[in-house]
C-alpha cells in the first residue's frame, strides 16, 4: 500500500514493525481514530522464526482486541493441540495441562493476517519500510524512514517501538545488553517415534537452562532447544542430549534434520518507553522466559499502548500501569529461569499441576 500512503499531514500514532505487537497497535489506534502508519521493513507479510504456537490466552486477546477468532486458513494441522508436560524425571511423570491447547500457525499467516486486520480498520501499511530513527521535533517526533527508493521522514505526535528483539527504537532509548537475551534454536525433522498430536513441554537441565520442546508440525518434527550463552550446554551438546531423551522413551529416530534456524528471544530486561516513544512485545522484552512465548504478550503489550496513546494522558505511565503485572512476573520468571536444579524444575512443575 506504498501508494496510498499521504505524509503532508502528521500522524498520531507511528508504529514500527508488523509483527504481532505491531499489529495490534496498528489496528487499536487505528480502532480509536487515531491517524495510524504501520511501517514494517520485510513484507507483510513475512516469515519469523518461531515455533508458531498461540495459547488459549493469545486467542482470548485476539478475540477482545480484534474482535474474531484466529481463522482455520492460517493453522497447520495438527492445530488445536493439548499441552503435555514432561518434568525432569521423564515421561511417564508427565501429564497433559487441564484445559489448555494451542493453536498451530505459521507466522506468515498469522502476522499477516493482523496486519491487514489493522489495513482494514484504516491504519496506513507502508511495506518494505524501515523505521531508522527518531528525534524530537517540539510536541512531535520525525521518523526517518528507509525504503528501496531512499529515505523519508514522517511526522507524528506517538510511536511505537513493536520492531522485535533487534530493536532500532529501544537502542536509541537504551540499548539492552546481551545478558538479557536467550536463543531458541529448532530442527524440523521427518515424524518419528511416539508422539501424539500435542505439544511437548520438557524440562531437563542438562538438555536446555531454560526448556526444550517438541511440535508436530504437518508430516515434521519441530524439536527446540533455548539456551543461553552464559550457562550449559552449547546448543550442539544440547540438541544431541535432547534426541537422545526422545529416542529413549519416545522411540524418536534421527533421520537428519529438514531444516535449522534459530533466533533470540527477550530475557527479562523490560523496557516500556520513554516520553512519545512506547515499546511493545519483543522489543520491551514481553516474553515469558520459561516457555520463551511471547506472541500473547505481543499483542496484549502492543494493543494496550495504543490504547493508552488513544486516552491521551498520561500515557507513559497508563502504559506501564496496564503491563505492570506482566513486567513484574516476566522479570521474577527471568532472573530465575537459568539457574534452576533439575529438582527444583521438578518440584515447581508438580506443585503448579497441584501434584
Ligand atoms: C525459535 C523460537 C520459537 C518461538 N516460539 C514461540 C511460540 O511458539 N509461541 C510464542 O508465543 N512465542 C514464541 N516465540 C517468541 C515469539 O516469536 C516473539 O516473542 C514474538 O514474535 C514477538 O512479537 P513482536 O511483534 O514483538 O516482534 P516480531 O515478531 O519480531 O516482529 C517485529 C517486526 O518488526 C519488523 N522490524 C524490525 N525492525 C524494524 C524497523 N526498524 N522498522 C520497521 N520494521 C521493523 C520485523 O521485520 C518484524 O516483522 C519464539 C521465539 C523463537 C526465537
Amino acid at each position: 500500500m506504498t501508494q496510498s500512503v499521504e505524509f503532508s499531514e502528521p500522524y498520531d500514532v507511528v508504529v514500527a514493525g508488523a509483527g504481532p505487537a505491531g499489529g495490534s497497535a496498528a489496528y487499536v489506534a487505528a480502532d480509536r481514530g487515531l491517524r495510524t502508519l504501520l511501517l514494517e521493513r520485510r513484507g507483510p507479510p513475512r516469515d519469523k522464526t518461531c515455533g508458531g504456537l498461540v495459547t488459549n490466552l493469545c486467542v482470548d486477546f485476539v478475540q477482545k482486541i480484534f474482535g474474531r477468532t484466529v481463522p482455520s486458513e492460517i493453522q497447520i494441522p495438527p492445530s488445536p493441540m493439548p499441552v503435555f508436560v514432561a518434568p525432569p524425571s521423564g515421561r511417564s511423570a508427565g501429564f497433559l495441562v487441564p484445559h489448555e491447547y494451542v493453536l498451530n500457525v505459521t507466522r506468515r499467516g498469522f502476522d499477516g493476517w493482523l496486519a491487514r486486520c489493522a489495513e482494514e480498520r484504516g491504519a496506513d501499511l507502508w511495506r518494505d519500510a524501515e523505521a531508522i530513527r527518531f528525534l524530537p521535533k517540539g510536541d512531535r517526533l520525525v521518523v526517518s524512514v528507509a525504503t528501496r527508493d531512499g529515505r523519508t521522514d514522517i511526522e507524528t505526535r506517538y510511536l511505537v517501538g513493536a520492531d522485535g528483539i533487534h530493536s532500532r527504537i529501544r537502542d536509541q532509548i537504551d540499548p539492552r545488553p546481551f545478558a538479557q537475551r536467550a536463543y531458541y534454536i529448532q530442527e524440523y525433522c521427518p515424524r518419528t517415534g511416539d508422539f501424539e498430536d500435542w505439544f511437548y513441554l520438557m524440562y531437563r537441565g542438562d538438555t536446555s537452562p531454560i526448556y526444550s520442546y517438541v511440535i508436530p508440525k504437518e508430516d515434521l518434527l519441530c524439536l527446540g532447544i533455548g539456551i543461553h550463552k552464559s550457562v550449559a550446554p552449547t546448543y550442539e551438546v544440547g540438541m544431541q542430549r535432547f534426541k537422545g531423551w526422545l529416542a529413549e522413551e519416545f522411540g524418536f529416530r534421527d533421520l537428519g534434520p529438514r531444516r535449522k534456524e534459530g533466533y533470540p528471544v527477550p530475557l527479562g530486561g523490560i523496557h516500556m518507553g520513554k516520553d512519545r516513544v512506547l515499546l511493545a512485545g519483543d522489543a520491551a522484552g514481553f516474553c515469558y522466559p520459561p516457555t520463551g512465548e511471547g506472541i500473547t504478550f505481543a499483542v496484549q503489550s502492543g494493543a494496550a499502548a495504543a490504547a493508552s496513546v488513544a486516552q491521551g494522558r498520561d500515557i507513559g505511565s497508563r502504559y506501564a500501569a496496564e503491563m505492570s503485572k506482566v513486567a513484574a512476573w516476566i522479570e521474577a520468571a527471568a532472573s530465575r529461569t537459568l539457574h534452576l536444579t533439575d529438582a527444583e524444575r521438578e518440584a515447581r512443575i508438580r506443585m503448579k499441576a497441584g501434584l
